[in-house]
Formats: C-alpha cells, structure tokens, sequence
C-alpha cells in the first residue's frame, strides 16, 4: 500500500464533499480508477480546482490517510480545448466518462483501458463537427471497446460453439455468450442454444466496424436508422448481461442522439 502516490490521472467525476470540499474521481494509467478529496476545492482561492477540470489530463499527488486519499499537488498536462468548447463534444465525454465511471470497479488496473478513454478524448477534442446521428454509434463503439476490456470481447468472425468460421445466412446471435453461433450447432446442440436469435448480417458488421474502426471512420459510411436501432440494442443488452453497474436505461438515453429509431 502507497501513502503517497504520483500519477498521471484523467478527472472522471466531481462532486461536493462536506462543505467546502470536491470529491474527485480519476482513471490512470497504473493505478485504475482513484476517488480522492480536493479539499476547500470549492473555495474560490484554492487554485486546485482550476486544475482539477473534468476530462483534463493532470499530474496529481496524493497521499492516503486513515479513511480517504486526499490531493496535495496537480498540474495540468493537457486541457482539450475543442472539447471544453463544445457542448456536444463534451456531452459524449460526459456520457463515456459516467458510464466508464459506473462500471470499471475501483481495483481494476488497465493501461488499456486508459489508453482507450484518453484515445476517445484525444478524438472529440480534434474532430470539428459531430453529427447528433453519430453518437448512438460513436458511444456504442466505446462500449464495445470496454466489453472487451473487461473480458467480454464478442465473436464475431467465428462460431462460438465449433470455432469453424462463420458463413453467410447460416448463424445466430446470443447476448448471453456474446457473440455468433452458426446453425448447424444450433441444430446439432439445441438445448444449449435455445437462447439465440437471428441477427442481419448488416448489423454484425456494424457491430464488428464500431469495435474495431477508428473513431474517425465511424463519421464516415451512410447508416440506415433501422440499423444503428438495431445495433445499439444489442450493445445495450451485451452491458445489461454482463457489465454490473451498467444500467437498466439505453446508454443512449446519456446523449443528445435522437432516439436510434428515429435517425436517418
Ligand atoms: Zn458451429
């Protein structure tokens, strides 16, 4: 156990503690997501809290007390300007960050995972425009991206039964074991598979293009809306199955999109 700790951290959440206090909560690189006090953060001297902003990248130094860590040092490393600029931007920020936040528990150490976040920011702060209709995919492309960091990455190119590669027309989809089973299995084995479901090609490569494209690309390509309802759906039910701390409202309810079924 540290007592005193330095680390680079991005600033997830703030929130009042006691009277003149900010609870912070922060993902690093090495140390996974922290939650320590700025204290007297919300007093107007106290020059920690014009650090301390959301989304920024900061050098913090910490030292752990008896019941709480507590921060005695930040500097700011990087503030991205484009996204403290722009509502949209940082809405979509705001709604990864919450839903990260809400599902990465406090031990888990990945510098994967931090360099996933930092690598969605790294691409609202840069990209001019964001069309309302692509958060829906944007947001479910880091999603995708979490579930895999979290062990729960989907198959999608082979069947999750035989492992022999899936072909056109003949498989089936299962939320539950994350991924695609061809038909052949769900004939040969149906009492494990009774759960599966049929799924549009399109939307298997929507799911496996939002997973695994740049940001930057997922700007690009005409989407039908039926399709990105679809898609958002089964990402929603992928969380809901296996993310605790996920909840029971579609993550795209967290953003300006119009609702997936409405967007053209
Ligand atoms: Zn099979």
């Amino acid at each position: 156990m540290w007592s005193a700790l330095k680390t680079e951290a991005i600033i997830l959440t703030a929130e009042p503690h006691r009277e003149a206090d900010t609870r912070y909560r922060a993902l690093t690189p090495r140390h996974g997501k922290i939650e320590f006090i700025g204290r007297g953060a919300r007093k107007g001297k106290a020059k920690l809290s014009a650090h301390l902003s959301l989304y920024a990248i900061v050098d913090l130094e910490i030292i752990r007390g008896a019941r709480q860590m507590t921060v005695i040092g930040v500097e700011r490393r990087e503030a991205f300007s484009g996204l403290a600029n722009s509502l949209e931007h940082r809405l979509l920020a705001s709604a990864a960050g919450a839903l990260l936040d809400k599902t990465v528990k406090p031990d888990f150490e990945d510098l994967d995972l931090y360099e996933e976040f930092l690598g969605l920011l790294r691409f609202l702060d840069a990209v001019p425009s964001l069309p309302l209709t692509r958060n829906t995919l944007l947001l479910g492309g880091f999603l995708l991206r979490l579930l895999r960091l979290l062990g729960y990455d989907l198959e999608l190119t082979s069947c999750l039964s035989c492992k022999d590669d899936i072909v056109p027309l003949s498989f089936r989809w299962h939320d539950g074991r994350g991924g695609l089973v061809c038909t052949n299995c769900v004939l040969k084995f149906p009492q494990d598979w009774f759960a599966s479901r049929a799924i549009e090609e399109e939307i298997v490569m929507l799911l496996r293009f939002a997973r695994d494209a740049a940001y930057t690309d997922l700007l690009r390509p005409a989407l039908k809306a039926d399709h990105v309802g679809a898609f958002a759906s089964c990402v929603h039910d992928l969380m809901r199955t296996h993310v605790p701390g996920y909840t029971e409202s579609p993550y795209w309810h967290l953003i300006p999109a119009m609702e997936p079924r409405a967007i053209s």
